[in-house]
């Protein structure tokens, strides 16, 4: 998901929303405004409704940031690095670029989600219900919604199947039972597979014998979770080899550079009797300045390229990417693509360049990932 809006960064946390969060305030505001508070509250203007409806929205959408963030700071607690939050259609994700390190660091990260939306649940419950009658009815039935729907968020990422919550949670029994991590990866991933199934079947019966619309949702989940489940199946082994790999035994070492005081056209004439098309820049005392690529030399106007130095064309940080040897592998992955500027990711020690990681480089380190686990990915 990449097309996101920052929301901030409540206790220095990254948050952004995919534009499909607001489809699904949208439809909440209208659920509340146009059916649930007029029924449970009636005699109100609609005005009342729609801001109390848009209100509930809100606090939903926050109560979603409280169960991300619940996994997001016992994961900073118990030391492991955290990229950002992103909310969307289907609620949140944390990303965390490096693996737990034990069973029982994984099951506190996994239940420590399920578990804010338990005390979010209770606490709008118990707000409801201990507020006094003076309180417009419209509040307190927005409040009691919020408790119920919190709950029921808790209950549902507790189903046992990965990527759910609690599909994460039954992984950490089996890692902890069994002492072995691929194997309880798969068993929670072929766990989630067949929930998503079921899920999905659930749906199909809704929405084919009962009509009922809310069965197009159990459907959408239910193939999302499925997918996912499917996914990790696949890239399970790959993936953990990857989880321990720093970007000193990915990247290319020693890489071939771009003085950034030649000028374009000599540059060009030394480029002509090279191997690559993009290159790191760096200055005249070996600082890393940039990476640039001959399509962006080729750019500049014939007539400019003898005055232009090479350091003027470059792309530099941040929109090119600068990082550490020890940093793990898991952390660039899906951040190099095609977009000017990432073609290469600088690795740099102590101000020096020590190599650069390509799209290439991850894609030889992962096939060779996959050749060094023999066992072959299994589908049920
Ligand atoms: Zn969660």
């Amino acid at each position: 998901m990449h097309a996101t809006f920052p929301l901030g960064r409540p206790a220095g946390i990254r948050v952004g929303a995919h534009w499909s969060v607001l489809l699904i305030m949208a439809l909440l505001a209208e659920l509340l405004a146009q059916s649930l508070l007029p029924e449970a509250a009636p005699g109100q203007p609609a005005f009342v409704y729609w801001a109390t409806g848009i209100a509930g929205a809100v606090v939903f959408l926050a109560s979603l940031l409280a169960h991300e963030l619940g996994h997001a700071l016992v994961a900073r607690h118990r030391g492991l690095a955290v990229d950002r939050i992103t909310l969307w259609l289907l609620g949140g994700s944390t990303e965390l670029p490096g693996e737990p390190p034990d069973p029982r660091t994984s099951f506190a990260v996994a239940v420590a989600g399920p578990l804010a939306s338990l005390l979010a649940g209770g606490g709008f419950l118990g707000l409801g219900l201990l507020l006094p009658t003076a309180v417009p009815a419209v509040v307190i039935v927005t409040l009691t919604w919020l408790g119920w729907t919190n709950l029921v968020l808790a209950v549902f990422n507790l189903l046992p199947g990965s990527p759910l919550d609690g599909g994460r949670i039954l992984q950490a029994v089996v890692w902890q039972r069994t002492a072995d991590k691929r194997r309880a990866q798969a068993v929670a991933a072929r766990s989630g597979n067949v929930l998503g199934l079921v899920l999905a079947g659930i749906g199909l019966v809704e929405l084919l014998w009962f009509g009922s619309f809310a069965g197009v949702w159990l459907v959408g989940i239910g193939w999302f979770l499925g997918f996912s489940a499917r996914a990790e199946l696949a890239t399970g082994p790959a993936r953990e080899v990857l989880g321990r790999l720093r970007l000193s035994e990915v990247m290319t070492p020693h890489p071939e550079t771009a003085p950034g005081w030649f000028t374009v056209r000599a540059f060009a004439e030394q480029a002509a009797t090279r191997r690559f098309r993009t290159y790191p820049v760096v200055s005249f005392d070996g600082r890393p300045v940039g990476i640039v690529s001959l399509a962006a030399l080729a750019r500049v106007p014939a007539q400019a390229r003898a005055s232009t130095r090479v350091e003027d064309v470059c792309v530099k940080p941040p929109r090119c990417l600068v990082t550490g040897p020890d940093v793990p592998l898991t952390a660039i992955l899906g951040r190099l693509g095609d977009r000017p500027g990432q073609d290469l990711a600088l690795v740099v020690e102590d101000g020096a360049l020590v190599g650069v990681v390509s799209p290439d480089d991850i894609a030889r380190t992962l096939e060779l990932a996959v050749l060094a686990t023999d066992a072959r990915p299994r589908v049920p």
